[in-house]
């Protein structure tokens, strides 16, 4: 019997990884849930699964939380420091799937525990990347990428040395509004940016594809996963979304990972690595799929990509800037408070403060300086958002 967390059990990623989990229920011991909002289905999954405890991320939950659990023996606790419990309970396996960076305390706390953690929470990687994958060596923790670029370049590394590799091509579906007139994004509405032409996920990482900042926060996270330079690192639009990624290596040799857009691939391949077990996926009849398409992705439409090379050539902090900058910038979006092109702005700007005072970004990263930074990014982009407003 495996022992297996789920942080952010409730959403996108973290109910996919139910799915699979409850198909086996001989192999898998379920040790913690954690969720949001939604406890009555954190207790539904909790009471399938027979998890040991569930977690709320908010204490005004907890109430609703123990009603829905009452009679089932399953403990359950509200709050962050409740979140880090479940996080460092012993488990082999830990899915990291909470969205922002929320997730990346509760990440480091599985990973000092010595597990093996499955990270689809890519926002750690941007925002402490050097410190995430220092903790995992440290304490003998492993991270497996879930993300489905990441996964698929993990995969097509499998017996290859890294210094044949030239370079990683990560593929961007474009998004909602990659056909759009460019003039038309300015007046893109929430509803708009919020379905995905190709895959089913969480609102904001759909939001952040329509953006390209997803696609961005990525270039970030394989620099810091896979350790290779940025300028070995491109981006290519493909509207089909079933070549996931493809790696370069020194022989001009190309290896493409191809698959159906469903995370139950990548989530599955981490959960049964280093073996490859049958999942329950849509196999693909090229010949009915016919064409793939590929481009290149244009700078006017998508200057989060322009922003993530900045943030990767920077360095240091740059990158809890960056993810802060933008998750507020979105914050903002969603509420209907600026525009959909305003966000790149807005995270343009935070950055050039933060260039303005030295010292800050090149602060020595630790989980408090990485916090502090991610408030203060935070508090700039409401800033700027005002100025330009007033
Ligand atoms: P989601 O919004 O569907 O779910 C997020 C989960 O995190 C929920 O359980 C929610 O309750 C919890 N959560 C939210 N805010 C929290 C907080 N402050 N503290 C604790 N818990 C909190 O998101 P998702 O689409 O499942 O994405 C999860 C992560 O996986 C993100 O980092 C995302 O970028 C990444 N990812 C998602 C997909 C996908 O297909 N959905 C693909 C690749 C990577
Ligand atoms: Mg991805």
């Amino acid at each position: 019997m495996r022992r297996v967390s789920i942080l952010g059990a409730t959403g996108s990623i973290g109910q996919n990884t139910i799915d699979l989990i409850a198909r086996e229920p001989d192999r898998f011991d379920v040790v913690a849930l954690t969720g949001g909002r939604n406890v009555e289905q954190l207790a539904r999954d909790a009471r399938a699964l027979r998890a040991e405890t569930a977690v709320t991320a908010y204490p005004d939950r907890l109430d609703d939380l123990r009603t829905a659990l009452s009679g089932s023996g399953i403990e359950a606790a509200a709050g962050p420091a409740a979140l880090q419990d479940a996080a460092a309970r012993p488990a082999d396996w830990v899915m990291s799937a909470i969205v922002g960076a929320a997730g990346l305390a509760p990440g480091l706390e599985a990973l000092k525990q010595g597990a093996t953690l499955a990270l689809a929470n890519k926002e750690s990687l941007v925002c402490a990347g050097a410190m995430v994958m220092e903790t995992a060596c440290r304490h003998g923790g492993r991270i497996l990428p879930v993300d489905s670029e990441h996964s698929a370049v993990f995969q097509a590394l499998i017996g290859e040395e890294m210094e044949s590799v030239e370079r990683i091509i990560i593929t961007a579906s474009g998004g909602a509004f990659r056909d759009w007139p460019l003039e038309a994004l300015k007046s893109a509405t929430l509803d708009e940016a919020s379905s995905h032409p190709n895959w089913d996920m969480g609102q904001r990482i759909t939001i952040d594809s329509a953006s390209m900042f997803n696609k961005a926060l990525e270039l970030i996270e394989t620099k810091e996963y896979f350790g290779v330079s940025p300028d070995r690192i491109e981006v290519i639009v493909h509207p089909e979304s079933l070549v996931h990624a493809l790696v370069g290596f020194r022989d001009g040799a190309l290896m493409a990972h191809v698959g159906p857009p469903d995370m139950r691939h990548a989530i599955g391949f981490a959960l049964n690595w280093p073996d490859r077990a049958e999942l329950p996926v849509h196999r693909l009849d090229l010949a009915q799929v016919g064409q793939l398409n590929f481009r290149a992705p244009d700078d006017l439409r998508y200057p989060a990509l322009r922003l993530a090379r900045n943030v990767m050539q920077r360095g240091g902090l740059a990158g809890a800037v960056f993810n802060a900058a933008k998750e507020r910038a979105l914050d903002m979006f969603i509420a209907g408070e600026v525009g959909f092109l305003d966000m790149a702005i807005i995270v343009e700007e935070v950055l050039t403060r933060f260039e303005a005072e030295p010292g800050l970004i090149d602060a020595e990263m630790t989980l408090e300086t990485v916090m502090q930074t991610d408030h203060l990014a935070r508090t700039w982009a409401v800033e700027v958002m005002q100025e330009r407003a007033g």
